[in-house]
């Protein structure tokens, strides 16, 4: 669908590929794949994810919401963005997702708001 070629090796030679949806927002990208298949095979610990493509002018990056999924599992693991020609470029999972909100953020449930939103609208009875 999208044309684009991708794939991403995790920890151990895990590969996987996009699984694509004719409702786009249904797929998903290569690297939640890989993740979702490491942990449902017991993995929730990650030291590096390689993402690989066939671009030649930039190198891959993980779309917002593969940076968030990432997220889930810590922000100092790496992520290698590579280009066609083999070159990579390295960044960590904070870097690429400052200030994030991950699972740590849950635990401080005392320290949150929650925000109502309240329906002006009058009813009518009748
Ligand atoms: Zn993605």
């Amino acid at each position: 669908l999208s044309m684009l070629k991708t794939g991403v090796l995790l920890l151990e030679r895990m590969e996987s590929c996009n699984v694509e949806n004719a409702c786009y927002s249904a797929g998903l990208c290569a690297e939640r794949t890989a993740i979702s298949k490491a942990v449902s095979e017991g993995h929730k610990s990650f030291k590096a994810i390689a993402i690989a493509s066939d671009l030649e002018d930039r190198f891959i990056s993980p779309c917002g919401a593969c940076r968030q999924f990432m997220r889930e599992f810590g922000s100092q693991w790496d992520v290698y963005m590579s280009k066609s020609d083999g070159s990579y470029k390295l960044m960590t999972v904070e870097e690429l997702l400052p200030s994030s909100f991950g699972p740590d953020d849950l635990r401080v449930s005392n320290n949150t708001f929650i925000i109502t939103v309240i329906n002006n609208k009058q009813q009518t009875n009748g």
